[in-house]
């Protein structure tokens, strides 16, 4: 029995690799999984994707190994024992097996556009009213509370970014990253501090309506990591990056940034995007069961929406009624 152990051991092939990730394959185009992997702190929800698109390529590579070990041990006239212990070999393939799909289309990946939220909100002009829900000077002071800037450092960049920023919106620092370094080792030790360096992309951007604007300072500034306001710029809508202006993948590459596992000082307010993108989340769910929600001011998800001449003009959706004013 022993030395039949030994044998099997020795049949099964050395090197296995399960998996084989064509070097096209990469998670570009799957930043909801990115998303989610870092709502979760953990990889859990990503290994569960690929083992499922890997699933049929797993079990032909399963299946060739077990032939060569059954060839193998046939020629020795142990076919026997190859049916005898195939549960076993099995296991030792899957032992054997160095080949990881996630490590494989995470290193296929590029980079993925992030932003960390100060939790600060900027209000701007708005549809009804004339003037600014709070003066220039006003939203510059609460920029550079946020920044830890005082008066005088890089004041014009912040009147820059405040006066272009019309309609105001949410403070955030835009940066590149592979979005496994924002999962920490152990999920429950998660990380405490993250610094931004270099030519930091700082933005007022406005999710709900879709506008905003970003300038470029030279800042180290080291906050409080909370991970309920780090999103994947493409999961909040409208995003910034893409829906509102546009830009190109590396468009932020200028932010450096860090993570740290000793606490920092000062707090970081919670970020308002968690309840949009959950809000987004039920609009959605609803548009695709074939309804609609008033007051989603979405338009992609209302059906036959039509122009109206009277008075006031504007589109309206026939199903629930949301209007969007001319
Ligand atoms: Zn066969
Ligand atoms: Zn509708």
């Amino acid at each position: 029995m022993n030395r039949t152990a030994k044998q099997l051991v020795d049949y099964v092939p050395q090197y296995v690799s399960l998996y084989d990730v064509d070097y096209r394959d990469d998670l570009d185009g799957h930043e909801d999984i990115q998303e989610e992997c870092i709502r979760s702190n953990s990889l859990e929800k990503l290994y569960e994707k690929a083992y499922k698109w890997y699933e049929e390529q797993e079990s032909s590579n399963m299946h060739g190994y077990l032939e060569e070990t059954r060839k193998s041990m046939e020629s020795d006239g142990c076919a026997e024992q190859f049916e005898e212990h195939e549960d076993e070999i099995r296991e030792l393939i899957y032992d054997r097996n160095g080949s990881d799909p996630v490590k494989d289309l995470i290193r296929n990946s590029s980079v993925t556009n992030f932003f960390y939220s100060l939790g600060v909100e900027i209000s701007g002009y708005r549809t009804d009213i004339p003037w600014r829900g709070e003066s220039v000077a006003m939203a510059c002071y609460k920029v550079r509370r946020a920044l830890h800037l005082k008066k005088g450092q890089f004041d014009e960049k912040i009147e820059e970014l405040v006066e272009n920023a019309a309609y105001g919106g949410e403070l955030r620092i835009y940066f590149n990253a592979m979005f496994d370094r924002l999962v920490s080792e152990d999920a429950e030790n998660d990380f405490r501090s993250i610094r931004f360096y270099g030519n930091v992309v700082v933005a007022i951007a406005d999710s709900l309506n879709g506008s905003g604007h970003h300038v470029r300072i030279p800042l180290d500034l080291t906050l409080p990591f909370r991970r309920d306001n780090l999103f994947v710029d493409s999961q909040v809508h409208y995003s910034y990056a893409d829906e509102v202006c546009g830009m190109a993948n590396d468009w932020c590459d200028s932010t450096k940034w860090e993570t740290g596992m000793t606490p920092s000082t000062g707090s970081v307010r919670k970020s308002r995007m968690a309840e949009h993108q959950k809000q987004e989340a039920v609009y959605e769910k609803i548009f695709r069961s074939g309804k609609c929600t008033f007051g989603d001011m979405n338009f992609k998800r209302h059906r036959d929406v039509r122009y109206s001449n009277g008075y006031p003009a504007g589109c309206r959706c026939p199903h629930c009624g949301t209007f969007w004013i001319d």
